[in-house]
């Protein structure tokens, strides 16, 4: 057993260098949060006020312009001071996850190494910022391309990923010189304001990294304060959607990443158990609360009545415990309407005429009566028209879909709204280049389940996965938190007389 975090009193917001409990104005609101496995309020998160939001504004407003100023390798050295000090408290970061997200210990440590990879590539942005230069592009005269910060930035994040996804974003934002404010989830705060603690430890100026809790009354506030430059977003179609067009309607560069429904494909000419691991590790790992978790196994000829038995096996089988147990596979789900919301998911594809071969629905764990937990269920004969199939469940319900070969496995992932991850599994060359070259989804794991990109080379689905033009991270992220300014100049002792009235062309 790991050691828990268990602390009880009220997690507050980050402005200007220090906790924060708001403005303190008459509206002020909280909402609980628990702890997933006892199913017990642990603490209270402040809900931000309009005002509030303002505050943290104000404050990286102040800071940016001298940490813009700074020299870049100075940003990185503080970014290389973070990543220490995030080595060093990583396993209480992975209790914080663990105790309010659920996950299980060893996968939040997971989670905040897949962070620090970020924060690495972000040590190294004094060459990502480098411009180019071109000498004599008319007689006497230069021209090159630098790229400047936005100014503030935000970004709004999601509960399963609650140090990961800031991750994603703050690191490559704060080291090209822009101040940041972070909204996490409001189902998982403490992390956030944890690391806001470490940013200043590793010498970050007050106000340039800010965290202010809350809702929907603190993310519209962000949408549409004017000195907000840009929003980074990571969170369900529906919100990821409203975000992009509200951002981009107050004149935002807008990044929003979206909802998902992952398939793989097995070939019948695919090393089977190796398909079964997994399908099962990223089918039920992180109880199925990952963008990049498999909902859909699409089986090819016939895989399906190989596979499927050997799923049913393990699926029944999966140590389903307080993620604090170190040997607990998969932990309880963030929430008891989350939870609910699943198991209801199970009743419609029952209505559906899926076959249900393992129902998680109603499990217990010992010790932990009143946890949020559901089982690993599984389902054969998922049919496209099923809800269970269109739909992101967002829990451990993996969906068999049967087809005959492969164009009718490439059709079926391309037909479907989300693009965000897939997957195929096979031994043969030929089929894998030719999958990873027509499917329509952003990121492609060849015998690879989850094949979430490495920190230089960016994250982003497709389609209705992701609205803007960006990816995350990588040097898309640079991209997204800089502008590009081109610079011409020459000098007087180059300078021709006489007004010039035609277009300039090199001389
Ligand atoms: P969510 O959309 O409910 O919340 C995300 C963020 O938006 C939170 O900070 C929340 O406070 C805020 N929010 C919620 N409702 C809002 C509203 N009406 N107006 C303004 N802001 C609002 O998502 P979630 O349940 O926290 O996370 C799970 C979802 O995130 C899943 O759909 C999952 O696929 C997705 N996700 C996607 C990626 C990706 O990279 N594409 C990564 C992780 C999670």
């Amino acid at each position: 057993m790991a050691a828990a975090y268990t602390a009880t009193h009220d997690i507050g917001h980050w402005i200007g260098g220090r906790p924060s409990a708001g403005t303190g104005d008459a509206s002020r609101r909280t909402q609980a949060v628990y702890n997933p496995a006892t199913g017990a309020v642990a603490r209270q998160v402040l809900l931000a006020s309009r005002a509030d939001v303002d505050a943290a504004v104000a404050a990286a407003q102040a800071a940016q312009p001298a940490w813009g100023d700074t020299p870049p390798i100075r940003r990185a050295r503080v970014m290389n001071n973070f990543l220490a000090l995030l080595n060093q408290h990583k396993d209480t970061l992975a209790a914080m996850i663990t105790a309010e997200h659920g996950k299980v210990f060893t996968d939040a440590q997971g989670e905040v190494s897949r962070g620090i990879d970020i924060v690495e590539f972000a040590c190294g942005v004094p060459q990502l910022l480098k411009g180019d230069y071109t000498d004599q592009v008319s007689t006497g005269i230069d021209n090159w391309t630098l790229r400047q910060p936005l100014g503030v930035v935000a970004g709004i994040t999601p509960f399963n990923f609650p140090c990961m996804v800031p991750c994603w974003m703050f690191p490559v934002a704060l080291a090209a010189g822009n101040a940041f404010i972070l909204k996490p989830s409001e189902r998982d705060p403490s992390p956030s304001l944890f690391m806001a603690e470490l940013l200043q430890q590793a010498g970050l100026p007050d106000g340039v990294f800010s965290v202010v809790q809350g809702d929907k009354v603190a993310v519209d506030a962000l949408l549409t304060h004017p000195d907000v430059k840009a929003l980074s977003f990571v969170g369900s179609t529906p919100i990821a959607q409203y975000i992009y067009e509200t951002g981009a309607h107050h004149g935002k560069r807008v990044q929003a990443l979206g909802g998902a429904k992952n398939h793989m494909v097995v070939m019948p000419d695919a090393d089977i158990e190796q398909a079964v691991d997994a399908l099962i590790g990223a089918g039920y790992g992180s109880a199925g609360e990952r963008c990049m978790a498999i909902s859909v196994a699409v089986l090819v000829g016939d895989v399906a009545d190989k596979v499927v038995p050997k799923l049913a096996e393990r699926a029944k089988a999966l140590k389903v415990k307080n993620g604090m147990e170190l040997d607990a596979e998969m932990g309880p789900i963030v929430t008891k309407e989350a939870r609910d919301r699943i198991e209801n998911y199970i009743g419609i594809g029952v209505e559906e005429g899926a076959q249900l071969v393992v129902d998680g629905r109603g499990h217990k764990v010992a010790g932990f009566e009143n946890g949020f937990f559901t089982g690993g269920t599984l389902f054969d004969h998922v049919t496209p028209a099923m809800r269970i199939y269109r739909e992101e469940i967002f829990g451990p319900v993996l969906a068999c879909v049967r087809v005959p070969d492969m164009a009718a496995a490439l059709a079926l992932v391309n037909a479907h709204e989300f693009g965000n991850g897939v997957a195929c599994f096979t031994s043969d060359g030929g089929t894998a280049r030719e999958f990873a070259r027509r499917v329509q989804v952003g990121m492609v794991g060849i015998n690879v389940p989850i094949p979430v990109p490495m920190a230089w080379h960016g994250f982003g689905g497709w389609k209705r996965s992701l609205f803007g033009d960006m990816h995350a991270y990588g040097e898309e992220g640079v991209r997204f938190y800089t502008k590009q300014k081109s610079v011409m100049q020459r000098w007087p002792d180059s300078i021709g007389r006489g007004a010039e009235f035609v277009m300039p062309t090199a001389k």
